[in-house]
């Protein structure tokens, strides 16, 4: 996989993007539940195109849930069509129906019971796959997920911790290759740091799959930085906008979107840069063996007050201040769980996020697969928030210029 610094996210459709996801399409459907005065969901119709991910908010009890639980049949529309690759969902069994859309939810809602391995291999046992493909697939899907096999794979969930839960409940939900997959706040559960990761991975496995993805959310940064469309809804599942989170942010079709999407947008906007478009600060780095003399001269010649220290595999490991360096000799240092390190696909609202919490004020970015990248600080994000402001009213003067010409 090559990174690009494009964005995965908006008009990607058109462009060389793999996809394997198909269209799914609402028309005019319906939810009335037993008893209810008015229906959960009035008539909801909409397209989410093959390949793109598509965030359902708006402010609880709406509908969002009960939406997106009739796409898979989890519950069955009062009225109305839903059509999955251009196919009626009523004309198939159920469960079968479900065996092909995986399924997503908060937690991970693993079956305590089972191993890791097992809980993955739910749906392809369902499917009577063979015992070596399955395994084949697990081991597969862990690798995705950013959790190694051989660690992993005979655990019970009560052995993980919930971010590792919900990793592994989206391999679940991986595990057949659907072409559609329905997620239901799925890192509702988890702290905000690993939220980060978990998004940042989700993003890095959408840009290799291009699955159809629906994601219900409560969070507006989250729907802005993993939707390639947004759906705000109120109440009734009445659709108030369905746009790309640019549009979204820049023109709210009404005053429930923009109070929704609430009076920090230029702040939201944070939310919708990667850390791979910033200018990266060449750190000085060390690797474990070499000499600490050698690297403090380095980083004092650089004018640097800590070292980025890096493994064999150009995994960053440490970053030391230059006095813990000084006792000499070979650096010696084991990796550190603890080293809070910055995804490239991170967005500049993490990258500040993570920066407070750092003592550096400054962040350590990797790549994908977690190889060292650059350093970045507070200053960098100002500058490339002026950069874009700047070029933002260059844009907007030539539009008036040529206007008034
Ligand atoms: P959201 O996901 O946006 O919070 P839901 O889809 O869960 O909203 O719920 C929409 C509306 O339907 C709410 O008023 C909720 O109380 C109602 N509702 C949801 N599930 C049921 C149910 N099983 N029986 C009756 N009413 C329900």
């Amino acid at each position: 996989m090559t990174e690009s610094i494009e964005k995965p996210t908006g008009t990607s459709n058109g462009s060389d993007r793999h996809i394997s996801g198909v269209e799914i399409d609402l028309r005019d459907v319906v939810k009335k539940y037993p008893g209810q005065k008015t229906a959960a969901v009035e008539s909801l119709s909409l397209t989410v195109p093959a390949g793109e991910v598509v965030m359902f908010i708006g402010p609880s009890g709406c509908g969002k849930t009960t939406s997106l639980k009739m796409i898979n049949r989890l519950i069955e529309p009062t009225s109305g069509t839903i059509t999955i690759g251009g196919e009626d969902v009523r004309g198939r069994d159920a469960d079968e129906l479900r065996r092909t859309i995986g399924y997503v939810i908060q937690g991970g809602s693993l079956f305590p019971h089972l191993t890791v391995a097992d809980n993955i291999a739910v749906v392809p046992k369902l499917l009577k796959w063979s015992k070596q493909r399955t395994a084949d697939r697990v081991e597969e899907l862990l690798d995705l997920v950013g959790l190694e096999p051989g660690r992993y794979r005979d655990r019970y969930p009560r052995e993980l911790s919930g971010g590792q839960q919900q990793r592994v409940g989206v391999a679940r939900g991986l595990a057949a290759d659907p072409p559609v997959v329905l997620m239901d706040e799925p890192f509702g559960a988890v702290d905000p740091i690993t939220r980060q990761r978990l998004q940042d991975e989700m993003l890095g496995i959408q840009r290799e799959l291009g699955k159809t993805i629906v994601c219900v959310t409560h969070d507006i940064d989250e729907a802005i930085k993993l939707g390639d469309r947004i759906l705000i809804l109120s109440e009734g599942a009445h659709v108030e906008q369905y746009d790309t989170p640019e549009n979204v942010l820049a023109a709210p079709a009404n005053d429930f979107v923009a109070d929704f999407v609430g009076a920090g947008s230029t702040l939201k906007q944070l939310s919708l840069s990667r850390v791979d478009e910033l200018q990266m600060l060449p750190w000085t780095t060390a690797r474990v063996g070499d000499d600490a003399a050698e690297a403090v001269r380095r980083a004092e010649a650089a004018g640097h007050d800590c070292v980025v220290v890096l493994d064999a595999r150009n995994r960053p490991i440490a970053w030391p201040w230059l006095r813990n360096l000084r006792r000499g000799g070979a650096i010696d240092i084991a990796r550190r769980d603890e080293l809070i390190t910055l995804d490239q696909r991170a967005t500049l609202n993490d990258a500040l996020d993570t920066m407070l919490s750092s003592s550096h004020a400054g962040a350590i970015v990797t790549d994908a697969r977690d190889n060292y990248v650059g350093v970045v600080d507070f200053e960098s994000v100002t500058t490339h928030i002026r950069s874009q402001e700047a070029s933002a009213k260059e844009a907007q003067q030539a539009r008036a210029d040529g206007t008034a010409s």
